[in-house]
């Protein structure tokens, strides 16, 4: 991979585990300084460990701390040029024993955060000759999800978002765009296995091919396989890919 990033700064939200985490060393390795974000140091640290780049702790769901934390990345790594806006959370309830508070934590979570997130980033990112901003949406975003509807809520909001952002931004250097995953090998996918088979006494083996079978694919998705669809969505060779949510789940899932 040529260093078609080289000397830029990326900053990853949710970037000690996972997908976002992926995403870190994809775009590390195209030569970017990243910073990765999240409210829990072990995981950042082992990230950090591995990419020229920074770890900073930080709640999304509180505004304050977002502008912290973004000043304190914008200090040791220059401008943020391209923000990936990945954290997010995850339950599962009959939509009858939905609680009001898992509703507005989701909410704040996944669409509340990346309002927020977003504009701290938006004078830097309309500043950079090709700035970048994608969200980690998924295909709760483009479909209904029973037992999930505050987590599909928020993700089809994402996409408004993303979508609204786009179009305002579309005569500058910035782009705005999701990638929509399907279930993914990761922290979240674990716990959802977990959920599956305390809820429905089916085995661990059981609730994972449940899980796998949601895919189009049959299998779960590679973090990898979303890291790099991030950094192609960062070179600056994607300027006009603007407004695209990527479904990646290993078939047509829309
Ligand atoms: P993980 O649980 O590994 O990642 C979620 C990350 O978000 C963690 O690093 C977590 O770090 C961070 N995070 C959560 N809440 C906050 C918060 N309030 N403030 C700061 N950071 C926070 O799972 P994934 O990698 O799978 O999830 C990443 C994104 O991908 C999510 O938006 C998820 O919805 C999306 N996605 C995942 C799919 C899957 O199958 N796994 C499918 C489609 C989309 P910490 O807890 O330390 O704060």
């Amino acid at each position: 991979m040529p260093d078609w990033l080289q000397g830029r700064h990326a900053l990853i939200t949710g970037g000690g585990t996972g997908i976002g985490a992926a995403a870190a060393t994809h775009l590390n390795a195209a030569g970017a300084k990243v910073t990765v974000l999240g409210r829990r140091a072990e995981p950042l640290e082992r990230v950090r460990g591995i990419v020229d780049g920074t770890a900073v702790q930080a709640d999304v769901t509180d505004r304050a701390q977002i502008e912290r934390a973004f000043a304190a990345a914008r200090a040791a790594n220059g401008p943020i040029e391209m923000l990936v806006v990945n954290a997010g959370i995850a339950d599962s309830a009959p939509f009858a024993k939905t609680s009001r508070e898992s509703w507005d934590r989701i909410i704040a979570t996944n669409l509340t955060a990346a309002f927020d997130c977003a504009q701290a980033a938006l004078p830097d990112l309309l500043a950079s000759a090709h700035g970048r901003l994608v969200f980690v949406a998924s295909v709760a975003s483009l479909r209904g999800v029973a037992y999930a509807a505050p987590y599909a809520a928020s993700k089809h909001g994402l996409l408004g978002l993303m979508r609204s952002l786009a179009v305002e931004f579309a005569k500058t250097d910035l782009t705005v765009n999701a990638v929509c995953p399907g279930y993914v090998e990761t922290p979240m996918t674990y716990e959802s296995i977990a959920r599956v088979a305390a809820k429905t006494g089916r085995s661990e083996e059981q609730s994972r091919s449940a899980i796998e079978s949601q895919n189009a694919s049959g299998r779960l998705v590679h973090p990898d396989t979303i890291g790099t669809m991030i950094l192609t969505l960062c070179l600056p060779q994607s300027q006009d890919i603007n407004g695209a949510a990527v479904p990646i789940d290993g078939g047509t899932s829309a």
